[in-house]
């Protein structure tokens, strides 16, 4: 059966003296539970934050990497980089990489490949944007993102990937998708899986809820049945914050 996932997204913010603060606070505060604890700060802090947590119940991810297996690209950072510091988990295809960075779809199926071939875990996130909403147009949309960035995958592939329905319009905006709304989606991503991979798959899969995520707002949104969990940006940077989403299963 999937498993409930809460995943921080630290984005670019904590220096390393932050970061590690930061993790402190969350592992002395956390308490046990089955919902895995994610955290995701940025590229040049993963290596001390994975040696801080490493035995203690966090997972740490990073934010992105590229699709290459290394070579001339200034600045970017390979698959083989994260997995030789443990990191095995990455998302992939946040709306922040596909608006300032112009990631398609097509390249992200690229980046699903190489983290897969690595044996990495992928937290692959999608969304539609204020105006696909407006238009009527959502399950177009995410349907076509996931069709174009992850049908070509075998089934075997799916026990490595990890869904973040993540609306545009919601992130960083304190505009958050009704719990209705959430299910919906949700329940229609499920639905599509099911058609092309079967239900085995569809039912395995996590799929997290993204935008505005709150304290106030995550119990509502995590009873929802087809809501596994959440990727949380703002309130992820206070431990307390994200320790009560956490604790909101
Ligand atoms: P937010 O960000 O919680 O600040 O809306 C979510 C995200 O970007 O993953």
């Amino acid at each position: 059966m999937r498993k409930h996932i809460v995943a921080g997204n630290w984005k670019m913010h904590k220096t390393h003296t932050e970061t590690l603060a930061l993790l402190d606070e969350i592992l002395s505060k956390k308490q046990n539970s089955d919902t895995e604890i994610i955290v995701a700060p940025t590229f040049i802090n993963l290596k001390a934050a994975n040696d801080e947590v490493v035995g203690k119940g966090i997972t740490v991810a990073a934010q992105n990497m590229h699709q290459a297996e290394g070579g001339a690209f200034t600045g970017e950072i390979a698959a083989n980089m994260l997995t030789d510091i443990n990191v095995n988990t990455v998302i992939l295809g946040h709306s922040e990489r596909r608006a300032y960075f112009h990631e398609s779809d097509g390249l992200l199926a690229n980046k699903v490949d190489t983290a897969l071939k690595h044996n990495m875990r992928v937290i692959f996130c999608f969304g539609e944007e204020l105006k696909d909403r407006q238009k009527n147009n959502h399950f177009n949309i995410v349907e076509y993102q996931l069709r174009d960035a992850l049908f070509h995958l075998e089934k075997k592939d799916w026990k490595n990937i990890v869904l973040a329905y993540e609306p545009v319009w919601a992130i960083g905006t304190g505009e958050t998708a009704s719990p209705e709304q959430a299910q919906e989606m949700h329940k229609f991503i499920r639905s599509i899986i099911e058609k092309v991979y079967g239900s085995d798959i569809a039912n395995d899969v996590s799929i997290l809820y993204g935008g505005s995520v709150k304290p106030s707002n995550a119990k509502e949104i995590f009873s929802k049945p087809d809501v596994d969990g959440g990727l949380i940006g703002g309130a992820a940077l206070h431990a307390d914050d994200f320790l009560a989403i956490v604790n909101a299963f």
